[in-house]
């Protein structure tokens, strides 16, 4: 280490001892040196995602080998190739995601990168040599928020994997927010809610692509997301979401 590095180090510690780093989750004492804000206890009650699964959805199937796909993606299967998503949105893994949304916590970026490193290491693979594509939200929404929760996962996995992140590649419309609506609402209201922008046009039509969002529930948005993608000429189409509803 070199002596910034040292430096660094000597200072973080000295923080840390001023003012002990808590766990967003459960505001305990956040007692794990890699993590900043998690403590081990909520980390333990993460649920992760486990064997076999849909290939494209990510629903966990029972038993199964090789390359899986459910009976919903196989009835209707979308623009993209291939999908992981990390944990179920459940109990912590829940808490997690509303954190990052709507508590202003877009500082747990590098703990969202050790606990899939640590945790999750199909994901770096998922992601390496890919253009990362986070799914925008509306820009009073990110003018409210101050960040795209999105868009911090996509960095945190950049990290972690030698996948690079577009940030503006796509583009959202103004439309209603899904987060309130019904399933069948927002399969209509997710229609023609994105729109390619000038930054996609930087990158080679056959790119592998990632599709980074937070939780995938209907998986509504990221298959508009990819249908737009695909009609600009995209085709090597992958989805990574944190979270599974
Ligand atoms: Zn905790
Ligand atoms: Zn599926």
């Amino acid at each position: 280490m070199n002596f910034l590095g040292k430096a660094k180090n000597i200072l973080r510690r000295t923080i840390d001892c001023i003012f002990p780093r808590c766990c967003v989750i459960c505001n305990g004492k956040s007692d794990l040196g890699e993590y900043c804000n998690l403590c081990s206890s909520c980390i333990a009650k993460i649920p992760w995602i486990r064997g076999p699964r849909c290939s494209i959805c990510s629903r966990p199937m029972g038993d199964g080998d090789g390359e899986l796909i459910c009976a919903g993606c196989k009835a209707n299967a979308p623009h993209f190739r291939s999908g992981i998503s990390c944990w179920l949105h459940t109990g912590t893994g829940r808490d997690i995601i509303l954190a990052l949304k709507y508590r202003n916590a877009d500082f747990l970026k590098k703990d969202i990168g050790v606990l899939l490193k640590n945790n999750n290491p199909e994901i770096c693979e998922f992601a390496s040599d890919s253009s990362l594509v986070p799914v925008p939200i509306h820009y009073f929404r990110r003018v409210k928020r101050g960040y795209n929760q999105a868009e911090v996962i996509a960095q945190a996995i950049a990290k972690i994997s030698s996948g690079s992140v577009v940030v503006n590649a796509l583009k959202s419309k103004n439309k209603k927010s899904q987060t309130k609506l019904k399933s069948g609402e927002r399969l209509l209201n997710v229609k023609n809610m994105f729109e390619c922008s000038a930054e996609s046009d930087g990158m080679a039509k056959s790119r592998r692509v990632v599709l980074v969002d937070d939780v995938s529930t209907t998986g509504a948005t990221v298959r508009e997301c990819c249908r737009v993608l695909y009609g600009a000429g995209f085709e090597n189409l992958h989805v990574l979401t944190l979270a599974r509803g």
